[in-house]
């Protein structure tokens, strides 16, 4: 079972896999700079070199990042479009040097414009990094609606992907706390959403999981995650979930609250649990 969590690499590559190592996880997720969505740092190439060597010596599984929360492609102003374009595209370049296969993208928040619109900008947005030839995809991360937050529907999400004219090119990053805020109720028919997940979009776009107990219960719109076990989501619904046979292959990332510490324990639980 591929189980990770969100690392810091403020201590740099090599560091960042070492504390992953050192939780008992076999797969990571970092931010591809500050998620405030500052300038980033150079990338240190013999860091990156370590940590592949690492990689390779531990057998470690998929490093996903995730984009900053500042950008948003579905906003109406000019500037802060282009800015969220131009860190995407610095962004694919640098994780292509770390080796990251994925970077989670929150699609966008329409501000008022409304969903459709919001929809059409962030595809349009989207079809520059849509040659199918890119080393590191963009997934899209299912979002729980809060606010005006787009891409919280399946549906909202193919059409994204289709108008961009090469859906193949992008993924789907299946967040268990913005699935549950949004209404999609996994704790009482899992296998019903993820029927229609693979009716709307096809499961083969289903690239990685964010696993995270909810504070606020189905349908509330809210994202507030909660540590495992102590949400609306609760243990029962959580081992169903990671013993799926649909999503077996897939890294499941911990965004929970409370640290490193707490990711170890979560991790250990996790792999109890799944063998019982
Ligand atoms: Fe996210
Ligand atoms: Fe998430
Ligand atoms: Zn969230």
């Amino acid at each position: 079972m591929l189980l990770g969590a969100f690392i810091s690499i403020s201590k740099g590559y090599e560091h960042a896999l070492k504390e992953a190592l050192s939780i008992g996880a076999n797969t990571m997720q970092f931010f591809t700079r500050n998620p405030r969505g500052s300038a980033a740092k150079a990338l240190d190439a013999a860091d990156i070199m370590k940590m592949k060597a690492l990689i390779k010596e531990t057998s470690f599984g998929p490093i996903v990042a995730h984009a900053p929360y500042t950008l948003n492609l579905a906003s109406g102003k000019k500037e802060a479009r282009e800015f969220s374009m131009r860190v995407l595209r610095e962004d694919l370049e640098r994780m292509e040097v770390v080796g990251a296969l994925y970077i989670v993208l929150h699609p966008g928040s329409h501000v008022g414009a409304g969903v459709d619109r919001g929809i059409r900008k962030i595809a349009s947005a989207l079809k520059e990094f849509a040659c199918g030839r890119e080393k590191v995809m963009v997934l899209l991360e299912t979002m729980s609606g809060s606010g005006s937050e787009v891409g919280y529907t399946f549906e909202q999400l193919y059409e994204i992907m289709d108008l961009t004219g090469n859906p193949d090119a992008f993924g789907v990053c299946f967040d268990t706390c913005h699935v549950l805020g949004a209404g999609y109720d996994i704790v009482e028919s899992l296998d019903e959403v993820l029927f229609d997940f693979d009716k709307i979009l096809g499961l083969s776009k289903l690239k990685v999981v964010h696993l995270n107990d909810s504070k606020f219960p189905l349908g509330s719109r809210k994202d507030r995650h909660a540590s495992l076990g102590e949400g609306e989501l609760g243990l029962d619904a959580i081992k169903r979930i990671i013993t799926h046979p649909k999503l077996q292959d897939k890294p499941f990332l911990l965004e929970t609250p409370g640290g490193i510490e707490n990711y170890k324990k979560e991790i250990k639980m996790l792999r109890a649990v799944a063998e019982n």
